[in-house]
């Protein structure tokens, strides 16, 4: 992010002793005279014009403001000695600056009334146009205004019932698994049946559609239609690059002047395609079973544009008890083939009714 200065505007100031609205710039009250207290926070006009004068514009650059270390009188930054008593400057304060005082603010704004003679002033006035009576402060700014609003987000109905339907779910699936671990009876089982199914998934070159910035496409791949996307973004301006910039806001320089800025980086721009790739893809699975204990892989083809993806087996074995059978499926062919048919187990069943473990029978 790189800050762009537009220019300096100049701020506000209310006296604590008869409440008038007094320029950032003035260091006394223009209604009472009473000194711009040195804790003073400035506040955005109702309306910000960009200063032109250019001495003004010097005074805002020169930073901020110093109060005498003797008779506290606030001083330019310029000066080396007090314009009240002559002090020596150098130790004196200097005045906070770099506070973000709010968003620029250029739209016109609402005529203001005067609190002495009710005549209608512009906003930004400081005076009656009409009586000459100083004006009261604006309505809080539209930042302050936000501040005040902001509420925390409050939870809607639906987002409850998300939360207790979540909570239902979660205690169920505990349940399932504490039962499932919670052994109840043992039966005598004699393995009725087996089986098994053994698949090989099949691949072959294909001419697949890919995406990729230009110069990241492998060599030789036909290229089709680019479209500009940013690529990145960077402080500095660069070739196919677009400046883009955030609002525009007021920071408090400590002269009673305000510079508006705005934070701004540059979109780097690059093409962004569609290629064609020859890659591997899965067209095809092929798939052998069978019920006894000889399993097969099925036969596969290979050649230049065509091999074998993955494997995968699944090994099943049926227990027969007095009245039920039960299924154990494996992915281990080893562990499978310690029950053939006609072998005798103790099965451990949980309180769902499924097998918790299988023991040797006597
Ligand atoms: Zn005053
Ligand atoms: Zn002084
Ligand atoms: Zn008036």
């Amino acid at each position: 992010m790189v800050k762009k200065s537009l220019g300096y505007v100049e701020l506000e100031w209310v006296c604590p002793q008869c409440d008038s609205r007094n320029k950032g710039t003035d260091e006394k009250c223009v209604n009472c005279g009473a000194a711009q207290p040195e804790d003073v926070k400035f506040t955005q006009a109702a309306q910000e014009t960009l200063i032109t004068d250019e001495a003004q514009i010097a005074q805002a650059k020169a930073g901020p403001d110093i109060h005498c270390p003797y008779c506290g009188t606030r001083n330019l930054a310029t000066a080396a000695k007090c314009v009240q008593c002559g002090g020596d400057l150098t130790g004196g304060e200097v005045r906070e600056a770099g506070r973000v005082v709010g968003a620029h603010s250029t739209a016109p704004v609402k005529e203001a009334t005067c609190p002495h003679c009710g005549a209608s002033n512009p906003a930004t006035a400081l005076k009656c146009s009409q009586c000459g009576g100083a004006m009261r402060p604006a309505a809080p700014s539209p930042s302050r205004r936000r501040q005040t609003t902001t509420e925390k987000p409050k939870m809607g109905p639906m987002a409850i019932i998300g939360i207790a339907i979540a909570a239902l779910v979660l205690v169920g699936i505990c349940v399932v698994i504490i039962l499932s671990m919670t052994p109840s009876e043992a039966l005598t089982g004699t393995v009725q049946s087996v089986s098994w199914e053994r698949a090989i998934s099949v691949e072959a070159l294909q001419d697949v559609t890919r995406e990729a910035w230009q110069d990241e496409i492998p060599a030789g791949s036909p290229v089709g239609a680019c479209t500009e996307k940013v690529r990145y973004t960077q402080p500095d301006p660069a070739p196919r690059s677009v400046e883009v910039c955030g609002t525009p806001y007021t920071v408090d320089t400590g002269t009673g002047m305000g510079e508006v800025v705005q934070d701004c980086e540059y979109q780097v721009y690059d093409d962004w395609c569609q290629y064609t790739a020859r890659e591997w893809v899965v067209v095809d699975t092929l798939v052998l079973n069978g019920s006894d204990m000889n399993p097969a892989w099925p036969d596969i083809v290979a050649g230049s544009d065509r091999r074998e993806g993955g494997r995968q087996a699944t090994y099943g074995v049926v227990f027969a008890t007095e009245d039920k059978t039960y299924t154990r499926t494996f992915s281990d062919e080893a562990q499978w083939r310690q029950y053939p048919i006609g072998s005798r187990w103790i099965l451990q069943l949980n309180k769902l009714g499924g097998i918790q473990s299988i023991e040797p029978a006597e």
